[in-house]
């Protein structure tokens, strides 16, 4: 099924000529009236007319989140004030955010990006589209709220947490998609399961829309496991749009980028230089329709390769495989290279313990993850707990080379978030 046939299945030459068209548009604007990138553009005697064809892109300054914030607030914007409708803002962890305006034709454009991905899984009118994200300056809920209107599902804005009113909701509704981070799904199954909810024979739920946060492969299976639904993988970023940038089609090998919106590159994060498709890098991207605030080579932070092969579903965009993790987000603990993902990927596969975990660090380098135990607690022997935990252990230290301390918890003693979850707590003094 599709929303746009035409557009999703343009052949690469149609595609990459309507995206030269596009950034060439998109330069000239921003060439015209965005201070920052005249001045970038001023340093390297560039020319907007200079750009020729796509591979052209390398020639154009990279846009850095250290630059939206020297921006904030309004300093990259390409038309008045008046004419932007919408502000949201990145999730930063400190300091200022970064400010993203979106004019109508902008959130006109999310929106029917939104529904194409929608569209694209299966979902039609007669669904109904639980919206679990955090409505807010946050970009994740009110996007995909538009798109799912624009297909005609009934849409329910019931925001993160408050589970007992979710269920009521699915079950008086018959929810039939929901849309939530990682970590929610998995404390919510949790809490179907302590309730003694079946959700095939309860619910009528069918899928879930999963992203705003990395999660692993482990992670979807038991979040499909614990609420019995297909889980489609969701990715975006407040700078290009929000959700709806990158999504799974119904074969879920991978999320097809609206290459017709945004032109991708994978850069080595180290030296800023291009990697052929399949190669592991940074994600760039460069907006080619976004009015307001268009951005050019934007540094994504998010670790992941191109899927160069064509997809099953016929769709002619190309597809990106799970993000890795933030380079950001990268610990580097007795010299190691870390990424949280792989501590959650061997958590994930150990029956017994349950969803929720956090690593946390101390003093010099000592590294402790806390796991929760399976819900229903433990009532084994003392030995078993103590064998649990070191085989928790072994695995970890296979995973990540070092053997961090393992701490099991209760069930439902961690905290939960209700937007994004925090996984790392760093105590150290470095
Ligand atoms: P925000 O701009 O606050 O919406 O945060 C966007 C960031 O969330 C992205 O740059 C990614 O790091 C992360 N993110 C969003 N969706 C996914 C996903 N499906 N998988 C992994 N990370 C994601
Ligand atoms: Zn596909």
């Amino acid at each position: 099924m599709y929303w746009q046939e035409e557009i999703e299945t343009l052949n690469r030459a149609q595609l990459e000529a309507l995206q030269l068209k596009r950034l060439q548009e998109t330069v000239a604007r921003v060439a015209a009236c965005v201070p920052h990138y005249q001045q970038e553009f001023a340093r390297r005697s560039f020319r907007p007319d200079a750009l020729r064809s796509l591979s052209d892109v390398r020639r154009l300054p990279f846009t850095t989140s250290a630059d939206l914030r020297a921006a904030y607030p309004a300093g990259l914007l390409a038309v008045p004030l008046d004419n932007t409708l919408r502000l949201h803002t990145s999730s930063g962890t400190t300091g200022k955010p970064k400010a993203i305006f979106f004019s109508r034709q902008d959130i006109e454009n999310a929106a029917e990006l939104c529904a194409r991905s929608f569209v694209m899984t299966g979902v039609t009118r007669q669904d109904v589209f639980q919206n679990m994200m955090t409505y807010g300056l946050f970009t994740g809920a009110l996007m995909t709220h538009y798109g799912a209107e624009k297909v005609g599902c009934l849409v329910i804005p019931a925001g993160p947490g408050n589970s007992e009113r979710q269920l009521m909701l699915m079950k008086d509704f018959r929810t039939t998609v929901v849309h939530v981070t990682p970590s929610y799904a998995l404390y919510f199954a949790d809490f179907l399961e302590k309730k003694g909810i079946e959700p095939r024979r309860d619910l009528a739920l069918r899928r879930a829309f999963v992203g705003a946060e990395p999660y692993t492969e482990e992670t979807r299976l038991k979040i499909e496991e614990g609420l019995q639904l297909s889980v489609f993988n969701s990715y975006g970023l407040s700078e290009m749009n929000g959700p709806g940038i990158a999504f799974e089609c119904e074969q879920r090998q991978g999320m097809h980028v609206w290459e017709d919106h945004f032109l991708i590159e994978i850069i080595d994060p180290a030296t800023g230089e291009p990697l052929p498709d399949g190669e592991t890098g940074e994600l760039v991207m460069t907006t080619l329709c976004r009015e307001a605030m268009p951005l050019l080579r934007y540094r994504t932070r998010d670790i992941t390769s191109v899927i160069p092969e064509p997809c099953a579903c016929g769709r002619t965009h190309r597809r990106l495989n799970r993000i890795k993790g933030r380079s950001d987000d990268m610990l580097i603990v007795r010299g190691v290279n870390i990424y949280p993902q792989q501590i959650e990927r061997v958590l994930m596969s150990i029956r017994g313990i349950g969803r929720n975990y956090l690593i946390r660090l101390d003093g010099l380098d000592e590294m402790t993850v806390q796991v929760e135990l399976a819900a229903g607690g433990f009532n084994g022997e003392f030995e078993q707990l103590m064998s649990l935990q070191t085989r928790i252990a072994e695995r970890l230290r296979a995973e990540i080379l070092i053997k961090p301390r393992v701490e099991l918890v209760q069930p439902a003693t961690l905290p939960v978030a209700e937007g994004k979850a925090k996984r790392v707590v760093d105590n150290r003094r470095l």
